[in-house]
């Protein structure tokens, strides 16, 4: 826990159903001349979706802008690339993300090497941005990984396979935009996985040596509502309720690890991700219980709390019995949502763990873990 800390509140969000119509008004009133909306194929080709709306209200309010379609999942160094060279091409002012976590992170990336520089891998870590980005608004899709509110931006390098996060308070979007509504149509397999990644990151900070009584406050209300909602919105994506509480959760998940930071959950997760392309949330998934379990012996009291967080019955419980039913808590809930029991899923092989393993100790998320362990505890 800690005792001093600098705490980083989010600008301004905008929640609840039908929000998406104001993006136009707030536009104007950012003084947006022309900005570069940062979305995916997918996402541009539904109608009537999250891209046709945020266009629809900029129309309304007479902002022209200008399209880059080109991210890719676990955004690459060449989308960054592109979508900052479309910006320059089309004299942008300014940029609007549309989309979940991959999006706003390629809309960071794209505002970060505008203004810090080209090669944005030498700008990996914490605090290392010296300019502001140009004026940046996040519409969300997903619930999700709270990248519209938190201060991170997880790019991939396609050469090396690593992914790697530029951590700093300029990364915050300066409104962003939370409907549920536009999440509706996110299909099962995308609800589990950005539903566990909202999970996980309500789950590290609370036992993240860098937390504080703000970030518990977050974390535990975070974890209630997923307890009560995921396997809702999983079951029935038109659950307006069920949708509403992800968003809440995802919100408040978001801003506790913005302070409080993450653990090894996130550090191996992006190995994974980085290695094999693989789904952030479900990476996140697989590695929870497994990491988790051996994390108990460095607070077991939290994580007896955490069971009771959860709805687990403790009554009559040793702290280390009741340590040991958030964990079963944890593994019920990804079975619950389908998430696969086993890394071979996604294609993992015995002979990248090792290089994997290095990686992940020396992942900015790796510092804040409970435990401290070693490359073979890793492996
Ligand atoms: P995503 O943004 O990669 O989206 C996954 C897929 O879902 C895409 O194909 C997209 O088109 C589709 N999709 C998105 N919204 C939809 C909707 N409303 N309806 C239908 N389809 C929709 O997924 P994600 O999990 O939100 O983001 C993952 C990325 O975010 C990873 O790279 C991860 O490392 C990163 N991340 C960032 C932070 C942060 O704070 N910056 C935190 C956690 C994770």
């Amino acid at each position: 826990m800690k005792e001093n800390f600098d705490f980083l509140m989010p600008s301004v969000n905008f929640f609840g159903k039908g929000v998406i119509e104001k993006i136009g008004d707030r536009a104007k009133m950012l003084n947006m001349k022309k900005p570069l909306v940062v979305t995916d194929t997918v996402l541009r080709s539904m109608e009537n979706g999250p891209v046709a709306q945020t266009l629809a209200s900029l129309d309304k309010a007479g902002v022209p802008y200008v399209i880059y379609d080109g991210v890719e999942p676990n955004p690459k160094i060449r989308n960054i690339q592109e979508g900052k060279q479309v910006y320059l091409d089309n004299d942008c002012d300014s940029i609007i993300t549309v989309g979940g976590g991959s999006s706003h992170d390629c809309g960071k990336g794209i505002g970060i090497i505008l203004t810090n520089g080209d090669d944005i891998t030498k700008l990996a870590g914490i605090e290392t941005l010296s300019n502001p980005l140009p004026p940046l608004m996040a519409v969300n899709t997903t619930a999700g990984t709270a990248s519209e509110l938190t201060r991170h931006c997880v790019i991939t390098n396609e050469k090396t396979k690593l992914k790697f996060v530029v951590v700093s308070w300029r990364n915050v979007p300066l409104v962003s935009f939370n409907d549920p509504m536009l999440m509706l149509d996110v299909p099962a397999n995308l609800t589990a996985a950005t539903g566990m990644d909202t999970f996980v990151q309500a789950i590290e900070p609370y036992v993240s040596t860098n937390r504080n009584e703000i970030t518990d406050g977050q974390c535990v209300e975070a974890i209630k509502l997923v307890e009560e909602s995921l396997r809702e919105a999983y079951a029935n994506g038109h659950n307006v309720e069920a949708r509403t509480k992800m968003v809440e959760a995802e919100m408040l998940g978001g801003m506790a690890f913005n302070n409080a930071d993450l653990g090894y959950v996130h550090a191996m997760a992006h190995q994974l991700g980085g290695q094999y392309d693989a789904p952030h949330g479900v990476c996140c998934a697989m590695l929870l219980p497994i990491v988790e379990k051996y994390n108990i012996i460095a607070c077991p009291e939290r994580f007896a709390q955490l069971a009771e967080i959860m709805g687990e019955n403790t009554e009559g419980l040793s702290v280390r019995e009741a340590a040991d039913l958030s964990i079963k808590a944890m593994r019920q809930m990804c079975d619950d949502v389908n998430i696969p029991r086993s890394i071979k899923s996604i294609g993992a092989k015995p002979e990248d763990f090792e290089l994997m393993a290095e990686n992940a100790l020396k992942d900015g998320n790796a510092f804040s873990n409970p435990r401290k362990g070693t490359k073979e505890d890793i492996v």
